[in-house]
């Protein structure tokens, strides 16, 4: 049987973070900001205090408190335990908006990030021009970490830079994660490389749209996806 957990967009627009498991295997579909929740509290200069570590965010309710996928520099600075293993076996990012993607930058590296190849390539430019202070989408580096000076004569905040697990998935080329067997599925969105993604376990299969369109510019995509979910093949 498959389980899914919505936590977040269900009855507004984006936030999608929709955990899908069926008892051995578990992945997020997207981890994205909820821009009611965030335009509730937030404005450009009025952000969540990176020194709270995870806190403002959970405290706000912008993300769920759930153990095992957070990162660890977020959790103890703030005093939480970072669990040996992750807890979640992957997040399948249909496209790069940041109502899909931005809160990626609090997950733990040894993750997989599940993308197609444009969507990669969004995520780099937005990582490497980006101004916003949460947007290690593809490398993390480690805030709070301090080690020794090499006078010896006190610490130093050290910048260690951890590159995340990204694997890039072609267009229905089947890959697995645990019991599930997945596709990503091109659609028409505002966005290159936008996804739809169909996961097939031993019972069921899920079929996710992220965000999608039929009068845009490529509708055969939407369409051919619409047609591969109608008769998915199990077979990976
Ligand atoms: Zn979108």
């Amino acid at each position: 049987m498959v389980d899914i957990d919505f936590y977040g967009g269900v009855d507004e627009i984006g936030g999608n973070k929709i955990l899908v498991k069926d008892g051995k295997t578990s992945f997020f579909l997207d981890f994205g900001m909820g821009f009611s929740k965030a335009n509730e509290y937030l404005s450009e200069f009025l952000q969540p205090r990176k020194s709270n570590g995870i806190l403002d965010f959970v405290e706000l309710e912008f993300l769920p408190y759930i153990k095992g996928i957070y990162r660890e520099d977020y959790l103890e600075h703030v005093g939480i335990k970072y669990e040996p293993e992750p807890s979640v076996d992957g997040v399948l990012i249909s496209h790069s908006h940041v109502d899909h993607v931005a809160y990626v930058h609090h997950l733990r590296e040894d993750i997989p990030i599940f993308l197609s190849q444009e969507s990669y390539l969004i995520l780099r430019a937005l990582e490497e021009t980006g101004a916003s202070a949460f947007s290690e989408y593809l490398q993390l580096k480690k805030t709070f970490h301090m080690g020794p000076n090499k006078k010896g004569d006190g610490y130093k905040r050290l910048k260690l830079a951890v590159d995340r697990d990204i694997r890039i998935v072609k267009p229905y080329k089947p890959f697995s994660i645990g019991n599930f067997s997945i596709k990503s599925a091109p659609v028409d969105h505002s966005l290159p490389g936008a996804s739809g993604y169909i996961a097939i376990n031993d019972d069921e299969t899920v079929v996710y749209t992220g965000d999608l369109r039929f009068h845009g510019r490529q509708p055969e995509l939407t369409n051919k996806f619409v047609q591969e979910s109608k008769n998915p093949d199990p077979q990976p």
